[in-house]
């Protein structure tokens, strides 16, 4: 199983292909507080971590 640990560098990469925007309701970083990098598919359903299974969100995406 893959680690849920996002680290700084893929971090910094998911946030600057998502133009520091929420991908889901698009809300700019600095609108709320700081976005979250999210797992699509979770780990614990088998989803790594990887560029292509991380999304940037919002708090409230990221609750839902
Ligand atoms: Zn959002």
């Amino acid at each position: 199983m893959s680690s849920p640990y996002v680290s700084v560098e893929l971090r910094r990469l998911v946030a600057l292909r998502a133009d520091y925007l929420c991908e889901y309701c698009l809300i700019p970083e600095a609108d709320v507080l700081r976005n979250q990098v999210d797992h699509i598919i979770s780990v614990k359903h088998g989803g790594a971590t990887t560029a292509d299974n991380l999304c940037y969100a919002c708090i409230f995406c990221n609750l839902q």
